[in-house]
């Protein structure tokens, strides 16, 4: 690829975030270029749910009907007590979400919409094994210095750079996230294991135990095909310098074994599980300056217990856009103030229930955040 070494609007990191606000920017008419740490993307065993409110965004981009053709379509979000399998909640999605929130309610492997996302860009925009290592803000622009080597010069530069971004550190100095005191298992089960199990498998559902310890469980694919759990567990401390390391199926019997016959069919399933750390930082109240901007988990990282970690730094990414689109890039001040002013309180909230794991335990309405359309929003 071609090096360049002079930008409009510098997005940095092309994670979920990072691709939604290159894509949403470019579509607004901006000339803008993604610079990624990673080589490459690989399609790592994890799913994701997308809420309307942000397939909504899809549709602005393009890729809706992609992802719903690709993604599962729950009917509802059951929360069951652990031991005994009663049914705590029942939120209906599916033809409830379209009708009621305006789009699809979907549960997807996160590498295959990472990979439609980052597809969707034009591939000459996007950098990938640049690892921005030093800011350096000046009179008209912003230079930025990459590990490999490459300097480039960017009018403004959004940071898209997850829990361990570089552009707060420049903002607010550095400051390492605090360990949560929770864990998280992830794992995509053997399919024949669980089938042959004959237990009734639900395509979207959180067993819950004491301590809002628990198990999220759903299909990754539309023709149910692919199973994927994750848990939330309480663990004193995490002693491991890696960002995730190798689990067990014996330490899920262990933590979660003699429950519910289809919470065992999961564990009796389980090949590969890896565990990971979640980490956390306290609400941020300085999301931009001078040209530079965050959005996402470089803004406002949370534990992952609503589902709505991504949505929100996507939902982030469609009020940038149209902030800017309406300030114009020369008043990018004016632009960073509207869209944190629009942000600030709802990635709050949702930074604050996600963290607390509440969220659909027991019957709740949650049409506050699905039936939110970032494309159409009042901008404070
Ligand atoms: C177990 C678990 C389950 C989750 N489930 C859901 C869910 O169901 N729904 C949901 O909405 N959210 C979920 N989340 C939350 C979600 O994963 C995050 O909130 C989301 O990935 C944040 O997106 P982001 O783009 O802000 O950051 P990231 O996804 O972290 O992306 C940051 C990108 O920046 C790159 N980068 C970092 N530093 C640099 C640098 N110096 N130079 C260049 N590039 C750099 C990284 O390589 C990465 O690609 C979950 C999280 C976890 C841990």
């Amino acid at each position: 690829m071609t090096q360049i070494d002079q930008v409009d609007i510098a997005v940095i990191g092309a994670g979920l975030g990072g691709a939604a606000a290159a894509a949403l920017l470019l579509n607004a008419g901006f000339s803008v270029h993604t610079f990624e740490q990673a080589p490459e993307f690989t399609r790592l065993g994890a799913g994701i749910h997308i809420g309307p409110n942000v397939m909504k965004i899809f549709r602005q981009i393009g890729l809706e009907k992609r992802l719903e053709e690709i993604g599962s379509h729950p009917d509802f979000w059951f929360s069951r007590d652990g031991l005994t399998g009663d049914y705590l909640s029942k939120i209906p999605l599916g033809d409830y979400a379209k009708k009621e929130y305006g789009a699809s309610y979907i549960t997807i492997h996160r590498g295959d919409l990472h990979a439609e996302q980052i597809n969707a860009l034009p591939q000459d925009t996007v950098h990938f094994d640049h690892r921005l290592t030093d800011i350096e803000e000046r009179d008209s622009d912003v230079l930025l210095t990459f590990a490999n080597g490459n300097k480039v010069a960017a009018k403004l530069v959004v940071g898209a750079d997850g829990i361990n971004s570089m552009i707060r550190e420049k903002l607010l100095g550095v400051e390492k996230p605090r360990y949560s005191g929770w864990i998280g298992h992830r794992a995509l089960v053997n399919m024949d294991k669980l089938r042959a199990s004959g237990v009734d498998l639900e395509p979207c559902v959180k067993w819950w135990w004491e301590q809002s310890r628990h198990i999220m469980t759903y299909a990754t694919k539309n023709d149910q095909s692919e199973h994927y759990y994750v848990t939330g567990v309480p663990v004193d401390s995490w002693d491991h310098e890696a960002s995730f390391v190798d689990s067990s199926r014996e330490e899920m019997e262990a933590i979660f074994g003699g429950s519910h016959p289809v919470v065992q069919a999961l564990i009796d399933a389980t090949e590969t599980v890896t565990k990971w750390p979640f980490w956390n930082r306290d609400v941020m109240n300085l999301w931009s300056q001078g040209r530079l901007v965050m959005l996402g988990d470089a803004c406002h990282p949370m534990r992952p217990h609503m589902a709505q970690g991504a949505c929100m730094a996507i939902e982030d990414a469609a009020v940038l856009t149209r902030a800017l689109s309406i300030s114009g890039m020369e008043d990018y001040a004016s632009a960073f103030k509207t869209y944190e002013a629009t942000r600030h309180a709802r990635a709050t909230k949702v930074q604050t229930i996600s963290n607390a794991n509440t969220w659909l335990k027991e019957p709740e309405d949650p049409a506050w955040v699905y039936a939110y359309d970032p494309m159409t929003a009042d901008l404070a």
